[in-house]
């Protein structure tokens, strides 16, 4: 039985990356998938192909992929993509909000619209989206999941992506207080913190092999992980068989979070 049959889920930022490959098991769960992506419409309806294609060879016509436009940042958009996954699905159980993005800049050189920009998309854009999803949840009665795509980032701090560091340790505590808050009436909250994942975001290394080298040495299992190992982390995160898993961050870091300079004993003296 698949783990996540019949569930509706939306993601977000499912036209690219970990959002896609989210998208890809979700289908292959059983789940029907809502594709949201704020631009790039050719490259979200290549995620529904793929997802289309998943649920033709599982033998499931019924299941069903919508896409829907809307930047998370703007509170309007999100409540006009809600109503049309809705309209479309009915119901909603699943919410992931994984759209991210970055803006590389040493701290005091920062403009305050882009420190505001990647604060509204990695933070305030997953609040509205989390609040827009409790409230249906509630109105139904039958509970719901929410999970966050936060990062290691979380906890390591992140010298020149101060906003980005800002909103994911900022996840942590909304991840905490919403599933807190919620837990008595069928809601779960948690996250999934990845260390370094091969997608678009990190284009200023996945193709150069001499950076991927120097950027995969800090990392303790020797290598920057797939979408897929990813994404199996949210299956299972949104399926039953995390039903007792609440405020929780679970780390997809190859060991990243382990303190990795410790990996030789330079302060013990031998
Ligand atoms: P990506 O750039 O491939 O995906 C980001 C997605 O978000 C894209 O589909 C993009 O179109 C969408 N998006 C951006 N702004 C948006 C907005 N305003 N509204 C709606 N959608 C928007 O990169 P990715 O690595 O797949 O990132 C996905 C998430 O994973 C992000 O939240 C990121 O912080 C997190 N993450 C990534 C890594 C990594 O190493 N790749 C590590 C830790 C956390």
């Amino acid at each position: 039985m698949p783990k996540l049959d019949g569930k509706n889920v939306l993601i977000t930022g499912a036209s690219s990356g970990i959002g896609q490959a989210i998208a890809i098991r979700f289908a292959q769960e059983g789940a029907n998938v809502a594709i949201n992506y704020r631009s790039g419409a050719e490259q979200a309806q290549v995620t529904r192909k793929i997802v289309e294609e998943s649920y033709a060879s599982m033998g499931k016509p019924g299941r069903k992929a919508i896409v829907v436009q809307a930047d998370v940042a703007y509170e309007e958009q999100v409540k006009a993509m809600f109503q049309k996954v809705l309209e479309a699905f009915g119901s909603l159980e699943v919410l992931v909000n994984n759209a991210g993005i970055q803006k590389p800049q040493a701290s005091h050189e920062i403009e305050m619209a882009d420190f505001d920009r990647v604060v509204s998309v990695d933070l305030r854009g997953p609040f509205i989206c989390a609040r827009e999803a409790i409230r249906h949840f509630l109105s139904c009665g039958a509970g719901g999941v929410i999970l966050n795509n936060s990062s290691v980032h979380e906890i390591i701090p992140k010298p020149k992506y101060v906003s980005y560091s800002i909103s994911k340790g900022g996840m942590e505590n909304m991840t905490r207080t919403l599933a807190l808050e919620y837990a008595g009436r069928g809601i779960r909250v948690n996250a999934v913190g990845p260390g370094a994942v091969v997608t678009p975001i990190n284009r200023a290394w996945i193709d150069n092999p001499k950076a991927k080298a120097e950027v995969e040495s800090h990392i303790p299992m020797g290598r920057a992980a797939w979408p897929e190992e990813i994404a199996s982390v949210f299956a299972f995160l949104a399926s039953d068989e995390a039903s007792y898993i609440t405020g929780q961050t679970i780390y997809a870091c190859g060991g990243l979070t382990l303190y990795p300079e410790f990996r030789v004993a330079w302060a013990s003296g031998e």
